[in-house]
């Protein structure tokens, strides 16, 4: 899979040498995405065709043969084989890419090129829509900004650098600020940041700062992708691995949460032995899940928040008893489908409705999870009460309750209403079995 990096940002921000030179440093294949819509502006000025003719414009996109070359390290574009550089940057170039480029046709043209491209690489690109339009799903995204007189004090640098002398610093700025408002205004791609774009600001950073503080952003990046792929891996089994492996680890969790904490089970009958069921209790400890997971002979799989996992040793039991990583800020598609597959063969499953340590007690809204995932996959709720102070060798009691049938709510798991009273009557349940006397 690639990794990508996008940046983008108005005219003369810096992102030309900032993304080349981390391209570089990271080995990243480095896009200049400005530079495909400058040749089609240059090639359209060779040919005489007009902004607003249409048909020529999509006869000359049929037609045009667009290459990178990478080969120096640099990319250096090649329109119908022929090598364009210098010719890029003119005045009348200038003057016309920003209408050039939202030519409907011709971002179509070059967004499909653009992702062509990039197919299998890991690359940095720059442009003005790439974590909008082209990459909306890139890993890093950055939005690269610096006030406009800066940009043209540092283009007309370039420019000098390049021996392209027919524009004055004026003239620049100028060009600057017709370009970026037309690059913000337009109907179609409009410059914008993306949302999850991470703004940079480059008036007063030099060029080492910006490339420094961008590294950091996509390593930080990267160690976060190493570290999901870590919490989100599973491991395939075979029946038989499953079951005696299950044994295994169960002694050994058992081995060291039996010394500390005593357990009681009353009501074990209500845990069928095989099945697929949901088990739903109240939330008082972090190491409540572990009790119920050591009092079951069962395997007990709890659906968990991602961020615990973060954590080595943690991750470590966790995984050992093929907790389920969920992330709830965002909506954890690949979660549910492994809840509702794990249901499917028969798991015994683990879910705190409250979602939040002693989440009755501070009046939290009830989650609807259980509750969706019962009536979508057919199970029935074992409500589970738990009490004890979960200091160190003190008695932890797990009452259950009779399993609950909601088979008169299948189907409905859509239906938010259903939703909330399902939820409710496995909380009503679980308050009657956190009752001290049981
Ligand atoms: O980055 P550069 O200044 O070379 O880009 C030239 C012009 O091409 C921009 O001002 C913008 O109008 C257009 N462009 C675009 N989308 C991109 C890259 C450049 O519209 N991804």
């Amino acid at each position: 899979m690639s990794f990508i990096v996008a940046v983008d940002g108005p005219a003369g921000s810096g992102k030309g040498t900032v993304t080349k030179l981390i391209g570089d440093k990271l080995k990243l294949v480095t896009f200049d995405t400005g530079a495909m819509y400058r040749a089609i502006s240059y090639h359209m000025l060779q040919e005489k065709i007009s902004v607003d003719d249409i048909e020529s414009v999509k006869k000359m996109l049929d037609e045009i043969d667009i290459k990178l070359d990478f080969s120096t390290g640099s990319q250096v574009l090649f329109l119908n084989g022929q090598k364009l550089v210098t010719e890029l940057r003119t005045k009348e170039v200038n003057e016309i890419v920003s209408p050039v480029s939202h030519i409907p046709e011709v971002r179509a043209a070059m967004v499909k090129l653009q992702r062509k491209l990039a197919e299998g690489q890991n690359v940095i690109m720059e442009g003005r829509d790439i974590g909008t339009a082209v990459f909306p799903n890139a890993a890093v995204k950055i939005y690269l900004d610096a006030s406009a007189e800066e940009r043209a004090k540092r283009r007309l640098k370039q420019n000098l650098e390049n021996n392209i002398t027919n524009m004055s610093y004026e003239e620049i700025l100028e060009s600057i600020n017709k370009r970026d408002e037309n690059d913000k205004n337009s109907d179609i791609s409009p410059l914008r940041k993306a949302d999850d774009a991470i703004v940079v600001d480059s008036s007063n950073l030099t060029i080492d700062q910006v490339t420094d503080k961008i590294i950091k952003i996509i390593n930080d990046k990267k160690k976060m992708i190493k570290l999901e792929k870590k919490i989100y891996s599973e491991m395939p089994e075979s029946a038989f691995k499953h079951a005696t492996l299950w044994s295994i680890k169960h002694a050994m969790l058992l081995f060291f949460y039996w010394p500390v904490y005593r357990l009681k089970v009353v009501n074990k009958q209500y845990v069928p032995k095989d099945g697929a069921y949901i088990i739903c209790a109240n939330h008082l400890n972090m190491l409540d899940a572990l009790a119920v997971v050591c009092s079951n002979k069962r395997k007990v799989r709890f659906l968990c928040k991602d961020e615990i996992f973060k954590n080595k040793i943690l991750r470590g039991v966790l995984k050992t008893a093929d907790t389920i990583p969920i992330n709830r800020e965002k909506n954890d598609i690949e979660s549910m489908k492994r809840t509702i597959k794990g249901l499917k063969n028969g798991d015994l499953l683990g879910i705190f409705p409250e979602g939040t340590r002693r989440g009755l007690e501070k009046n939290v809204k009830v989650k609807n999870g259980a509750a969706f995932f019962a009536l979508k996959s057919k199970v029935k709720v074992i409500p589970l009460g738990i009490q004890g102070s979960f200091k160190p060798f003190t008695k932890v009691k797990l009452v259950y309750g009779e399993p609950l049938d909601f088979s008169e709510y299948y189907g409905k798991e859509k239906d938010k209403e259903t939703l909330d009273k399902v939820s409710d009557i496995i909380m009503d349940n679980i308050i009657m079995l956190t009752n001290k006397e049981k």
